[in-house]
């Protein structure tokens, strides 16, 4: 982008639009033959049902990550921006953005760690939809879960 600083308002279009690309063309969705971890996320409130799975290689990293799965449109943005956010990175690195970004939006607390979330601040919009939260950090819970191997699906309630 060139020229002025984006107002708050041409930030929240370019947020929304963000989102809707993301919801109506989700970056690696499908599912990973042998995934090295795998967690289910529900999301009773508004019916967010996913699938996560990861490729762990022997140093920690992540090699890939995929996910399946129905919901809204803010679930499914939400995991499409997870995958494409933790791909590459080390376990570890990806539980700092599960931590950051579950905190931001649960508590409103903007602290980013020093993370690259330039992306994922398009999810911030949803603080102002407490109902909403929850499909937003749903696959968060499930990366989590599934870096973490939490026998029980991950769940929001
Ligand atoms: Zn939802």
């Amino acid at each position: 982008m060139t020229g002025a600083p984006a107002t708050n308002e041409e930030l929240t279009d370019l947020y929304r639009e963000l989102i809707l690309d993301h919801a109506r063309s989700p970056r690696h969705f499908g599912r990973i033959q042998d995934p090295t971890h795998q967690a289910d996320g529900i999301n009773p409130l508004c019916g967010d049902k996913l699938k996560l799975y990861l490729t762990v290689d022997r140093s920690g990293r992540i090699e890939d990550t995929r996910f399946e799965g129905s919901g809204c449109a803010i679930s499914v943005a939400s995991a499409s921006l997870l995958t494409d956010t933790v791909i590459g990175l080390p376990v570890k690195d990806a539980e700092a953005y599960f931590e950051v970004v579950t905190r931001r939006l649960t508590s409103g607390d903007e602290a980013d760690d020093g993370l690259e979330i330039e992306k994922l601040k398009a999810l911030d919009g949803v603080r102002e939809f407490p109902s909403r939260v929850k499909c937003a950090t749903l696959a968060w819970h499930a990366l989590h879960a599934a870096l973490n191997e939490l026998a029980m699906p991950a769940t929001t309630e």
